[in-house]
Formats: C-alpha cells, sequence, structure tokens
C-alpha cells in the first residue's frame, strides 16, 4: 500500500494524530531497503508496507505503525539502533529492536532452541505487547507470501506457525488473526486435505447462504416491532477448524455436523439476553448449546452467549450473541484496547488490569529453567480447552482442562497453595490429582508448615503452580 493510501485509513481512526513520524518511517524504510528484493521478486519493502497496513487495519497506535514499517531494518539493513533512536526517538527503537531480537534466534528443528526463543518472545511481551503484535503482523504477511520458498522451508514455517504462533494469536484473543493463520498454515502442513476440503465447502456455499436467508428474514419480522438495536453477521468457520473437528469426531467431512454459524450483535448486556429469550422462542434450543460466556468470560477476555437452535427446515444455527464492544475484543483481543478512542488518542484505562493475567502468566513461565520445561507449560497452557471452578465463595477461576486441586489451590493463592493436603469437590473429599470438571466446587484444606511434594510436579497441569513447587523443592535441593 502506498502512503498516501496508508495515511488515509490511520485518520479514519486517529484524526487528530500528527502523522509526520510515519511519513517519515515510510521514507526512511523505502531507502533503507532500496536495493533488496523479497523471495517473490518484489521490492522487499512490499512486506513492510504490508506489516504497517495489518497494524493500522488493527487501530494501533502512531509509534507501533512507524515500527511496523521499520520492524526489519535493524536486522536486514546496514542501520545501527543509535541512527535509529536519533531519527525516530527511544520508543520506537525499542519497539524495533524487540522485534529484532525476537528474530535474532533463527529456530531450528530442536524444541531446545525454538523454546528458548519463545521464551525471550514472552519475556518481550511482558515489556510492551506491541511487539508481539508487530511480530504477528509479520508472521501473517510471510505467511501470505509462502508460495515463493522451497518447499522444505515453507513446511518448516507453517508448522512453526500453526504449533506457537496462532496459539498464542489465540491467547491474546485475536480470533481473526489466529484463523488466517491456520488456515494459511493448513494449506502447507497438510496440501491435500486442505485442497479437498476447500473444493466441498466451496459447493456447499449455496446452501449456506439460503439457510442464513431464511434464518434472518425470521429475525428481522420479529425484531421489527421492538427497539432492539441489531445487526446479524454470518460466520465464516475456518477450515482447519472443521478439518480438527473431522480429525477429533473421526468422520469425514460429509458426516460432520457442521451448522450454519451467526452473529447477532447489539448495544447493551441485557440486550444480549433479550434477544437470547428472543432466539429460543422463535426457534426450538438444542439441549445442552448453550454457554453463558457474558457473566463467565473466557481466560482471553471473550464474552458472548452462545447456544444452538433448530432453523428452519431442521437445519442447525449456532449463535453467538454479543455487544459491538465483546465484538470487537473476539476479533482483535488484546489489540483492540489499543485503539484511539474516537477524537481523543491513548489506551484503554483499565487496559493494565485486562493485562495483568499475561504479565502474572510471562512471570510463572520465567521460573521454569529448562526451555523444553518452558514449551511444554506454554502449550499447555495454550490448550484451547478449559473449566470454571468456583471456590465455596462462588469466585470462578479458569484452569485448563486436566488442572487438580493443588492447581487451583495456587490460583486462589500462592500460600494457600504451598500448605494445601486435601481438598473437597461438590462437598466430597477427592485426590488431589482428581480432574476438576466445569461447576466443580473445590474448597481447600491446608496446614500450617506442610510443604509441597515431589510427586505434585507430575500431577498439576499450571504454569503457575509448577513453576512455585519446583522452585521451592530446587531450593531445599530435592530437585535439580
Ligand atoms: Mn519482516
Amino acid at each position: 500500500m502506498e502512503l498516501p493510501e496508508l495515511l488515509v485509513k490511520f485518520k479514519e481512526y486517529a484524526p487528530h494524530v500528527d502523522t509526520t513520524a510515519i511519513e517519515l518511517a515510510y521514507e526512511y524504510s523505502v531507502n533503507a531497503h532500496a536495493d533488496q528484493a523479497r523471495a517473490s521478486g518484489e521490492h522487499y519493502f512490499v512486506h513492510c508496507s504490508a506489516v504497517a497496513e495489518s497494524l493500522i487495519e488493527l487501530k494501533l497506535d502512531m509509534p507501533t505503525i512507524c515500527a511496523g514499517l521499520l520492524h526489519d531494518v535493524l536486522e536486514d539493513t546496514p542501520t545501527t539502533p543509535e541512527q535509529l533512536r536519533k531519527e525516530f526517538g527511544d520508543e520506537i527503537t525499542r519497539l524495533v529492536e524487540g522485534v529484532t531480537k525476537l528474530d535474532s534466534l533463527h529456530f531450528t528443528s530442536h524444541d531446545d532452541a525454538q523454546a528458548e526463543n519463545w521464551r525471550k518472545m514472552m519475556l518481550a511481551t511482558a515489556q510492551d505487547i506491541r511487539v508481539i503484535l508487530i511480530k504477528l503482523a509479520d508472521r501473517l504477511h510471510n505467511m501470505k507470501t509462502l508460495q515463493f520458498l522451497k518447499p522444505e522451508k515453507q513446511e518448516r514455517i507453517a508448522h512453526e506457525t500453526a504449533s506457537l504462533y496462532a496459539p498464542l494469536a489465540h491467547r491474546l484473543g485475536m480470533f481473526r488473526l489466529k484463523s488466517q493463520l491456520e488456515d494459511l498454515a493448513f494449506q502447507y502442513t497438510h496440501r491435500e486435505e486442505y485442497a479437498e476440503l476447500s473444493a466441498k465447502m466451496e459447493a456447499l456455499q449455496a446452501n449456506r447462504e439460503s439457510v442464513l436467508a431464511n434464518f434472518k428474514t425470521t429475525v428481522e419480522q420479529h425484531l421489527a416491532g421492538t427497539n432492539i438495536p441489531h445487526r446479524i453477521l454470518a460466520r465464516t468457520k475456518s477450515l482447519w477448524s472443521i478439518y480438527q473437528k473431522m480429525l477429533r469426531q473421526n468422520k469425514p467431512f460429509e458426516e460432520i455436523q457442521d451448522s450454519l454459524g451467526v452473529r447477532v450483535i447489539t448495544d447493551t448486556v441485557s440486550n444480549c439476553y433479550a434477544l437470547l429469550g428472543i432466539m429460543h422462542t422463535l426457534f426450538k434450543p438444542v439441549a445442552g448449546t448453550f454457554t453463558d460466556y457474558i457473566s463467565v468470560p473466557k481466560i482471553n477476555l471473550y464474552q458472548s452467549l452462545h447456544t444452538t437452535v433448530m432453523g428452519l427446515n431442521g437445519d442447525l444455527v449456532e449463535i453467538q450473541i454479543r455487544t459491538e464492544e465483546m465484538h470487537r475484543t473476539s476479533e482483535y483481543g488484546i489489540a483492540a484496547h489499543w485503539r484511539y478512542k474516537s477524537g481523543e488518542h491513548g489506551q484503554d484505562p483499565h487496559l493494565e488490569e485486562k493485562l495483568n493475567w499475561l504479565r502474572q502468566w510471562i512471570e510463572w513461565l520465567q521460573d521454569l529453567k529448562s526451555p523444553r520445561e518452558f514449551l511444554e507449560s506454554l502449550k499447555t497452557d495454550l490448550e484451547l480447552h478449559q473449566v470454571f471452578v468456583f471456590t465455596p465463595a462462588g469466585e470462578v477461576k479458569a484452569l485448563p482442562g486436566g488442572a487438580t486441586p493443588i492447581d487451583f489451590a495456587f490460583s486462589v493463592h500462592t500460600d494457600v497453595g504451598m500448605t494445601c493436603v486435601g481438598a473437597r469437590v461438590n462437598n466430597k473429599m477427592v485426590r488431589l490429582d482428581y480432574q476438576l470438571k466445569s461447576g466443580d466446587i473445590c474448597e481447600i484444606q491446608t496446614k500450617k508448615g506442610s510443604v509441597p511434594k515431589k510427586d505434585w510436579l507430575g500431577i498439576v497441569k499450571t504454569a503457575r503452580a509448577r513453576s512455585k513447587i519446583r522452585h521451592f523443592l530446587r531450593e531445599k535441593g530435592i530437585v535439580a
């Protein structure tokens, strides 16, 4: 994208911000990369401008856009950090340095090296999450232009994207980016399956459109008499998620009950519940499909009401109901909080609070000494399945699937975890390796002076519990 177009798009959400620095960064990057080309044969700068464009799409702030344009100048050109600092100041330079540091170690097929790189990435995130957002935009464009690389390289990069970058985007709540990365990786990690599935999906398109049209007409007619603001969007599911479902259920595409997905977006929380009532009146709900992520949000901030209903002609329709704000958060996740508010600029005042879980998580991860251990914890914590467990006082804790009372105890408080001796779940005594389920009420019994046992390391599922236990055992010389 050319400079004037980028500026127009940026001005749409940040009309009062001075764009001189963006103009300078654009020109600087064009000149710095002047004699370089991408594998596609295109001018190298095309990549830098594409990264900036993605960041503008996320409506990120001015320094992030500048750093996106400049993200490869330290690594790929003779430019030094001192020169960059002189031209663009400290903030932008630190962002570019952050991205460069992440790039400086190349992934190898050895898990340890990959894990070490990831540890660095997470540490950088703790300093400034914008570094990760730039890195994700960089990866997105690299994936879009992957066809120009050799097949072995394509596969390696695609695999890395699927196993680490997409889960990270997911963890940050950036669903749109996550699906894009997954489907791009899918093309290279499972070439034949991808081709087959995309052809089959294509063939179903007309039918889906008619189911959607019927659904919309019924709902619109009913809502015409109310004053509930709403818009109804079709939800395109990623091919990768459908493929995963086929594997999980061990069924061919034709036998997968893949319903049409729609989103109904409104203004307030109370209208979300009003709309839910209306949906359940108009259509027959499918038992066991309702989930309330508004009162109990997911760990990555996601909120919506989910329900599946029987549409006209017996077609299943999966409905997600949410406010505009929840919609933004679900599409852009953490990036949504960097968005400029209309007119003024600056961050969401509650941003720090919202980011706390991320920082804490990274702190726990830092305590893990071996890269392999780190990678394992990272993968576990990135697991999508999670359970919601309640304290006797009704406070909810989100934990990864398979989490035990010990994990729960550490999520309540370190001291509770350290001195935990037993647990009651729903008023019954359970073993400490009991696997908690959503809705369980868990009460931890502690004993003053009691300490973690070595075998707990084989039981716990969360990085937090593992790092605290290991730290204690190491200090006592019980484990290396
Ligand atoms: Mn790059």
